[in-house]
């Protein structure tokens, strides 16, 4: 998913925190740790922890951001439909904004996960077992795991190393989970979907790097 958006800073989001008021600093040093707490409590309410009984998620370490259920068919995969593909997409957009597309129940798009720029943090918006809606076309979104990658595929500064090493970590467990061939025949761009008028992740990923980082990750996963 792509709509266009109102390009923002290139920097991947990076939100420090802002200075405590001078108000707040003379109100004393408990104010202020609470103002810092409560700082930090925001900039990590993105990644809601999952709620009693809600899905745990399937790559370790990923966060559950969950997309709304009217934007993604529900299934029992792999039983339901094999998995044999991987689809990497570019956002175009804002994490936080593309996050909120996803839980819109009006638009109609997902992807199994998302990727932050900066820091290459995961959230998981759909279960694997799950048919995320990302590919535009129904035979690829049945049988692939979608992957949104915050970035503007214009601008190679959003493809960072702590993003590329992040997804390709996910995408490894993807490829182990379902026995699936770490090539370019099985983890495409969205741009290579059939009928899809799609151009991400664009000439600036970097599928070499990526492919490796991957191929590598599989190896640690197998062993010696
Ligand atoms: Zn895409």
């Amino acid at each position: 998913m792509h709509p266009g958006a109102t390009p923002r800073r290139p920097d991947g989001g990076r939100h420090p925190l802002p200075p405590p008021s001078r108000r707040t600093v003379l109100r004393g040093t408990a104010a202020v740790t609470l103002t810092a707490a409560a700082t930090q409590a925001a900039a990590s309410a993105a990644f809601a922890a999952p709620a009693a009984g809600a899905a745990a998620v399937d790559h370790p370490g990923a966060h559950w951001l969950p997309a709304s259920p009217a934007n993604y068919r529900a299934a029992r995969r792999p039983h339901s439909h094999a998995v044999d593909r991987v689809v990497v997409h570019v956002t175009q957009e804002d994490f936080e904004d593309t996050a909120a597309a996803f839980r819109d129940s009006g638009r109609r798009v997902s992807a199994h996960y998302l990727v932050r720029s900066a820091d290459g943090r995961i959230g998981q918006c759909v279960r694997e077992k799950d048919i995320a809606l990302h590919s535009g076309d129904p035979g690829h979104d049945e049988r692939s795991i979608g992957i949104e990658h915050e970035g503007r595929g214009h601008d190679p500064r959003w493809f960072t190393e702590e993003m590329y090493a992040a997804s390709a970590a996910l995408t490894a467990g993807v490829c182990a989970r379902y026995g699936i061939p770490p090539d370019r025949a099985h983890i495409l761009g969205h741009a290579e979907v059939p009928g899809t008028l799609h151009t991400d992740p664009g000439a600036n990923w970097d599928w070499d790097r990526y492919l490796t980082l991957v191929r590598a990750g599989l190896a640690v996963r197998r062993g010696p």
